[in-house]
């Protein structure tokens, strides 16, 4: 196997801070994946599986071999009259597969166009947006477990998907993801529901939509919304909507009448942390080399930063502020090295 040493992450992740990796290597396939968990083995080092960085933090050099996975290919595996069934690569592109997907008709993950990742970090966190998970539509994810030391395959029950959680996330860095299987509808139902695709849709004048529309709407919302990673480093959303009880919600409600929040069950609610953070002047906030984005104050930014360090003391602050004024518990969401 081959390694590199002392590598430079900053190219390979969105917050383009300095720190280092101890080793570095790339992964093409999956013997590639077991030589480099043996190797970790006998070096008695830790192991760290980067996709395309859009959703991590470093904020120390990482003391063992951070593995780049780009194991590629789309495969047709099963095919009806009403679905396909496709199994991809863990280093797919994930904007790419989803226009695949658009482009030959394939109904389910429109409403995912243009987050940035791979295909294999996809189940991690459960990717969302505009009312659509991914899990919807996996059918079964291939990964090697570390600790039993076997290729599995995980049905999509195995895998617990939640708001924004997994298996993979209660059970950090035990499963190295190599192929996820999608099955996708020959006649897709389209997710309108959501304010921003309606008011998109409308302001183009599409009355009658389809994937493709769908799609660019969805691209253009976020490209307008969003800031450019390439200019301004950043992870997305640093925060999860926080998840209350339905008589914390009331609470909240009665003290802050403008709050918004959503139901996820009969008894919990979402509230949307973007207004927790601007009712708490976070909004275009800019301290140092980090700051609130001007248009969406849950998506920190980096104006230059040298260390991920100043991005999660930014972190800290913004945590103690809400729990202050809401009595609030904010959890990040970015994943923190
Ligand atoms: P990385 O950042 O490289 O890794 C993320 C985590 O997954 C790490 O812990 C890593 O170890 C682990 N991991 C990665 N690949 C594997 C693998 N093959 N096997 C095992 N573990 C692995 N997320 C949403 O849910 N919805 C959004 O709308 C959204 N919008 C975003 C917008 C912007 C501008 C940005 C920068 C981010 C956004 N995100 C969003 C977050 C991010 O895009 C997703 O979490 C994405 O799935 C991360 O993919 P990645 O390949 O970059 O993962
Ligand atoms: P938004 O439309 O301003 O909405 C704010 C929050 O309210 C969102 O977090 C969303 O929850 C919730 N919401 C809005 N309309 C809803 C509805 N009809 N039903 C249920 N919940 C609703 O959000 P935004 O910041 O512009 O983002 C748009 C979408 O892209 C969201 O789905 C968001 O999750 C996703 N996004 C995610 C990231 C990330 O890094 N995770 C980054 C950018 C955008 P949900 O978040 O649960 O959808």
């Amino acid at each position: 196997m081959h390694t590199d040493t002392n590598i430079s992450l900053q190219p390979f992740h969105f917050f383009a801070s300095e720190e280092q990796a101890k080793y570095f290597t790339v992964i093409k396939n999956k013997e590639d994946v077991t030589d480099a968990i043996e190797w970790c083995h006998e070096q008695n080092l830790p192991l760290l599986i980067l996709g395309s960085g859009s959703n991590v933090l470093f904020t120390q050099n990482y003391p063992g071999l951070v593995a780049k996975m780009e194991i590629n290919g789309i495969k047709k595996i099963n095919e009806s009259a009403t679905e396909v069934v496709l199994e991809v690569g863990a280093g797919e592109n994930w904007h790419h597969f989803v226009s695949y997907c658009v482009h030959k008709g394939w109904g389910g993950l429109e409403n995912l166009s243009l987050i940035p990742g791979t295909v294999g970090a996809s189940p991690i966190q459960n990717i969302g947006a505009y009312g659509v998970e991914v899990h919807e539509c996996i059918q079964q994810i291939t990964a090697f477990d570390t600790v039993s030391k076997e290729w599995v395959q995980l049905s999509k029950q195995a895998c617990k998907f939640g708001y924004r959680t997994s298996l993979f996330k209660e059970y950090t860095h035990r499963y190295i993801i190599t192929q996820v299987q999608f099955v996708l509808q020959k006649q897709p139902q389209l997710k309108t529901d959501y304010g921003a695709i309606r008011d998109m849709l409308h302001e183009k004048g599409i009355k009658h939509p389809n994937l493709e529309s769908v799609s660019n709407a969805i691209v253009q919302i976020r490209t307008q919304k969003l800031p450019d990673p390439k200019i301004l480093g950043n992870a997305g959303s640093f925060f999860k909507n926080p998840a209350v009880s339905k008589s914390q919600y009331e609470h909240l409600q009665e003290q802050f009448p403008t709050i918004i929040a959503y139901p996820i069950s009969d008894d919990s609610y979402k509230i949307a942390a973007g207004w927790l953070l601007e009712s708490c002047g976070w909004k275009g906030i800019k301290k140092g080399n980090v700051g609130c984005y001007e248009k969406q104050a849950l998506v920190i930014v980096s104006y230059g930063i040298r260390s991920g360090k100043e991005v999660f003391d930014f972190s800290e602050e913004i945590i103690h502020s809400v729990a202050n004024k809401f009595k609030v518990a904010l959890e990040r969401e970015v994943n923190i090295y």
